[in-house]
């Protein structure tokens, strides 16, 4: 069977932090590939253009055979979610072991996503420490035990592991508020999504 991990996520713009933590997963689990994908329509956040994101994730992880960007939330209506993901996915990579990757400020959000129980089960979650009041190892461990708690208080059983990095500071929202105020982002993104960012006047008050 083989291992694949979904990054899910809004990557407005995509960033070194998101690649750092793919690259750990292919290496902490021995994965085949993992799949980005990009959200079309997030159910709690308002998003540049679909299209500006996938190209920015394109260029991003273009150099890289273990990385394939999927569009498989480009379809449809409406918000797009998490679970529908997973099974469509599961379609196209049958006779797959699934693991998500995931920030720990989301993790701890699963308990309420749309079906977030019949999800949480259908995958291991592979959790990235993030400053969410989990500065240490420890605490980090802590805040996921509590979110594995809640699932088991309604008889659900998840599976997760840290993934071994340092906590990483940066984020899109810092990224989209230095472009607007005009500083570089030189250091927090790869060069080809700086210059795409640039060219189409991304993040800035006169942006498409
Ligand atoms: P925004 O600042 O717009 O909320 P973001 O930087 O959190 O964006 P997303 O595309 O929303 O980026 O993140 C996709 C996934 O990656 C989420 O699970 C998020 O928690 C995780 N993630 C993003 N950046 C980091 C980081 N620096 N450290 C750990 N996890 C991260």
């Amino acid at each position: 069977m083989q291992r694949l991990a979904i990054f899910g996520g809004t990557f407005d713009p995509i960033h070194w932090g998101h690649l750092l933590l793919a690259k750990t997963a292919l290496a902490q689990l021995h994965l085949k590939q993992v799949i980005w994908v990009p959200s079309r329509n997030p159910p709690h956040k308002q998003a540049a253009v679909f299209e500006h994101r996938v190209s920015m994730l394109q260029l991003a992880t273009k150099d890289n055979p273990m990385f394939t960007v999927s569009l498989i939330e480009r379809e449809g209506s409406g918000t797009s979610f998490a679970i529908n993901t997973l099974i469509d996915l599961s379609i196209c990579y049958p006779n797959t072991h699934w693991y998500w990757i995931i920030g720990l400020d989301a993790f701890q959000t699963l308990p309420r996503w749309y079906r977030g129980h019949e999800l949480a089960k259908m995958c291991d979650w592979l959790i990235a420490p993030r400053l969410v009041g989990g500065e240490t190892i420890a605490q980090t461990e802590l805040i996921c035990k509590q979110v594995e708690q809640q699932f088991q208080e309604k008889s659900f059983t998840i599976h997760w592991q840290l993934l071994d990095t340092p906590v990483v500071r940066v984020s899109s929202t810092v990224i989209r508020e230095l472009c607007s105020q005009g500083y570089s982002i030189r250091d927090l993104v790869p060069e080809s999504v700086r210059l795409y960012i640039a060219k189409h006047n991304l993040y800035t008050n006169n942006s498409e």
